[in-house]
């Protein structure tokens, strides 16, 4: 009998049976179920949206458009500058962040603005497998050097993930871990809702954010973690995480983020 009292293909056919069943499953009905799913959902283009040509994962001239965040970048946060003597923008400048360094893979416009929202708002999850084989392209060597254990997503507030279905940097920190072979957990968990922080000064973001997050009681098995966010703007969210992350005694503390604005 089968899991609920009904009687299943096993029983029907027997053990010799099913495995010739499984065996013609993957070899002639997977192929078939995933053309039809393709011909409903087929993959589309991270930038423009646009259905792509078969075997590419973004389309022709979204590749040449989009912008990548290449040296010189900031060495705290990671933002593109324009003078390639200066070692740290003029946000890293003025202020100090409590994570030792971060990298994005995209410059936050034009496409990859628009990329970004359909994201995040517009159940576009399967992006995440473009940028986290770009953001693996581009940073593979980095996380190696800087010995990352455990990849670690900026919680969102549970009850906004669950009305949206999805927290999208936990949908990007999972594909990154597959990428780059490291464990994803959820190790930070929001525990107040936040005010959009883009709405916010510097010091009123700060305010803002004191309290809203707790930590998992397995962190402390961590010494080098790696955040994972989708957009980075000022920092303040990725210095609120570090600093609880800090205060549990975690040692080195990174993030890579999918797009980041410029910082002249
Ligand atoms: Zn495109
Ligand atoms: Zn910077």
């Amino acid at each position: 009998m089968g899991k609920n009292g009904t009687i299943g293909f096993r029983e029907i056919f027997g053990k010799d049976e099913m495995k010739k069943y499984n065996c013609s499953l993957r070899r002639y009905i997977c192929p078939v179920l995933r053309e039809i799913l393709m011909f409903f959902y087929p993959p589309r283009c991270p930038v423009c949206d646009d259905i792509l040509l078969p075997g590419v994962m973004i389309c022709e001239s979204c590749r040449h458009e989009i912008e990548r965040a290449k040296e010189p970048v900031c060495k705290r946060c990671g933002k593109p500058l324009r003078d390639d003597r200066a070692e740290y923008c003029g946000d890293c400048e003025r202020k100090k962040h409590l994570y030792l360094q971060g990298k994005a893979v995209f410059v936050y416009k034009g496409g990859i603005r628009q990329s970004m929202y359909r994201f995040k708002y517009g159940n576009r999850r399967e992006y995440a497998l473009f940028y986290a084989r770009e953001a693996a392209e581009q940073y593979r060597g980095w996380v190696a050097r800087h010995r990352i254990e455990v990849i670690v997503p900026i919680p969102m507030y549970s009850r906004k993930a669950r009305l949206r279905g999805y927290n999208q940097a936990e949908v990007f920190a999972r594909a990154l871990g597959r990428e780059l072979d490291l464990p994803t957990k959820s190790l930070v968990k929001r525990v107040r809702n936040t005010v959009p922080q883009k709405t916010l000064s510097e010091s009123e973001r700060r305010h803002n954010l004191k309290n809203a997050f707790h930590l998992e009681p397995d962190i402390v098995k961590w010494n080098q973690i790696l955040l994972v966010d989708d957009i980075y703007t000022t920092g303040s969210t990725m210095d609120a995480v570090a600093e609880i992350l800090l205060s549990a005694g975690i040692k080195n503390i990174y993030y890579i983020c999918i797009s980041i604005g410029t910082g002249f």
